[in-house]
């Protein structure tokens, strides 16, 4: 094989809990993740000469990130091709679309993308597992971005249970213009005083098809500290809700907030508010993404 394309989705979580801070730093967690279809297209293709090239088709867009060796997509190849002793080099091109430093996992899915593309363009048959153990090195959640659909992430995120597909939802993605630090957000969570969101309902409604139920327990234990810095948060759900979203939260260490909707018109409806209203560059429709098989 010599050239190929691979999509890299982006996440939200369903639910998010914090449950101690370690003396590492890390902080162990209860998440429930969802695939979404908004996606980054990798393009891969094998060079005779070692090297990774790496450029973006539209990095005017994304003034935050760079596309040399710190960005996610070259440290996944050069990991890969140090580990599996690859001789020949690639050249990678991105069409991102997912916002950047947004809860929304972008920079960890497309490291995943990229592990699971050189696997395919090289031929070197690692199992999932094993690209999750590669995947780990580079971020938390880089193995649930490899694993897709909806899961049950433990540990520091990187013990991973596969759990039913969450029931088929539209997703409407509002991006506050505020920037939140994920340091911040962790550094000033006061795990004592918080309130934890109820996991195993969320879990259960999941098991049972359960619409009404899985929105009623959409929770972030992080909302609270974004909301200090970024107040829009609260405003975005409130107006989601308005709109008709059957349930709101924010994503990730935030700031995007994500509105849930069964219908497609009424995702559509609601998500041309905020495109009117300031949001344009920041607000997706989406829907909830399975991928066909675990691989
Ligand atoms: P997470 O939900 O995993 O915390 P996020 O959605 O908050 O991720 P990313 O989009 O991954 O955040 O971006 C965080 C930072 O990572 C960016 O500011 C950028 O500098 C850096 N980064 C490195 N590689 C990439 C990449 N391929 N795409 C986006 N950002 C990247």
């Amino acid at each position: 094989m010599e050239q190929l394309t691979i999509h890299a989705h982006a996440k939200i979580n369903l639910a998010l809990d914090v449950l101690n801070r370690r003396p590492d730093g890390y902080h162990t967690v209860r998440m429930i993740m969802q695939s979404l279809s908004l996606c980054d297209t990798l393009f891969l293709q094998k060079a005779a000469e070692p090297g990774i090239v790496l450029s973006a088709r539209n990095p005017e867009q994304f003034p935050d990130v760079t596309w040399d060796e710190n960005n996610l997509i070259y440290k996944a190849a050069k990991l890969f091709i140090d580990t599996c002793s690859i001789k020949n080099g690639v050249h990678i091109t991105i069409e991102k679309q997912i916002p950047s430093a947004a809860g929304l996992a972008g920079g960890s899915s497309d490291a995943a993308a990229t592990l699971k593309g050189m696997n395919q363009l090289f031929e070197q048959n690692l199992s999932l597992d094993e690209l999750k153990e590669m995947g780990v090195k580079l971020g938390a959640d880089v193995p649930y971005c490899i694993q897709l659909g909806t899961a049950l992430s433990e540990g520091i995120g990187e013990q991973l249970t596969a759990l039913p597909a969450a029931p088929a939802m539209y997703c409407v993605l509002v991006k506050p213009e505020a920037a939140v630090s994920t340091k911040y957000v962790y550094q000033n969570l006061k795990l004592d005083k918080a309130h934890h969101p109820n996991i195993d309902a969320a879990l259960d409604a999941i098991s049972t098809c359960n619409v009404n139920k899985l929105c009623a327990n959409l929770n972030n234990i992080l909302e609270p500290v974004a909301r200090t810095l970024c107040p829009e948060v609260e405003d975005i759900e409130l107006k989601l809700a308005e709109l008709g979203a059957l349930g709101t939260c924010m994503s990730g260490s935030g700031p995007t907030v994500f509105g849930l909707f069964t219908d497609g018109n009424d995702a559509i409806e609601a998500s041309e508010y905020f495109l009117d209203h300031g949001y344009e560059d920041r607000t997706f429709v989406t829907k909830f993404f399975q991928p066909t098989c675990r691989y």
